[in-house]
């Protein structure tokens, strides 16, 4: 009998969730939309686990590992999830209690980290920045194997380090400054959004202000060039921190290629202490998957 194990990523809209068995293979995902009720959304992933679970009678399963966009303490307890309407919610307690299973929980983005590191880009290390830029900018750090949390689940947060580029912007969180009011989708709009080509489209996506800076228009191969530069400065920031074995970029925005890659890698070589200054950087392989492997991570990897 093989052994398997849910990975789920509870987001605000949908919910992503597969079955992975201990050596890595996907046998089964699933997709669908959030409920707005907590005990409704539990009760749904349930069904949903018991039906996969259906269909694969040889399969031990070990647990779930749950992903959810807010702070995780004690790989039970979220507390509060903006964008889901969730004040503290005791995960492991809602799935646990449903399924009979073991459940740990743990913020999104530091999933897929851990997910990167288990059966991706960053197969075979145990230190590792995951740097996940879409819409908004999150990501993960991994350490000696595990992900870094820390005290009160406020850690890894690396969207929401100080940046200097633009400290009079407000970030999502609500302080100013972040790197994601920055360098996110977000970001690279409202700063293209300066210049007047841009500013009478009605629509503009980041994927448009790419599009002109690879046509040559200079302003917004500046905006580009500088969300590429803070991205740099953080992960130096970072560096300094963890002395990763390599730093992955994910999310939407990075399909961008060189045209970010490039004033990430520069400015990161020109700040970073000498002994992180030859951390190679890669792209993130596992996108939408990578919280699946990060949920089944957190029991095959331990
Ligand atoms: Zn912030």
């Amino acid at each position: 009998m093989s052994k398997a194990c849910f990975g789920i990523d509870v987001g605000g809209t949908t919910v992503k969730m597969g079955l992975v068995t201990q050596d890595g293979e996907l046998l089964e995902k699933q997709e669908f939309v959030s409920a707005h009720d907590v005990g409704e959304m539990f009760d749904n992933i349930a069904g949903h686990m018991k039906e996969v679970l259906g269909h694969f009678p040889d399969v031990e399963c070990v647990g779930a590992g749950v992903g959810v966009p807010g702070p995780v303490i004690e790989d039970r307890l979220v507390r509060g999830c903006a964008n889901l309407g969730w004040g503290d919610v005791d995960v492991a307690g809602e799935l646990g209690r449903r399924t009979g299973l073991p459940i740990k929980a743990a913020n999104d983005a530091n999933l897929a980290a851990m997910g990167e590191m288990w059966q991706g880009a960053g197969r075979g290390c145990k230190d590792l920045v995951l740097l996940t830029v879409g819409t908004g900018l999150g990501g993960g750090l991994i350490s000696g194997g595990r992900m870094i949390t820390g005290f009160n689940g406020g850690g890894g947060e690396v969207g929401h380090i100080p940046s200097s580029f633009h400290p009079d912007w407000q970030c999502g969180c609500g302080k100013y400054g972040c790197l994601e009011a920055t360098a996110s989708a977000s970001g690279i709009i409202r700063a293209a959004r300066e210049y007047p080509q841009f500013q009478e489209r009605e629509r503009l996506t980041a994927r448009d202000v790419f599009d002109a800076a690879k046509d040559g228009d200079p302003d917004a191969q500046k905006v580009v060039t500088e969300a590429g530069h803070a991205v740099g400065h953080c992960a130096a920031i970072l560096a300094c921190v963890l002395n990763p074995e390599i730093i992955l970029i994910g999310g939407g925005v990075s399909a961008a290629g060189k045209l970010l890659m490039d004033p990430i890698q520069e400015t990161f070589k020109l700040e970073a202490f000498a002994p992180n200054a030859r951390v190679p950087f890669a792209r993130a392989q596992l996108g939408n998957d990578a919280g699946t492997f990060g949920g089944a991570a957190l029991f095959f990897c331990e």
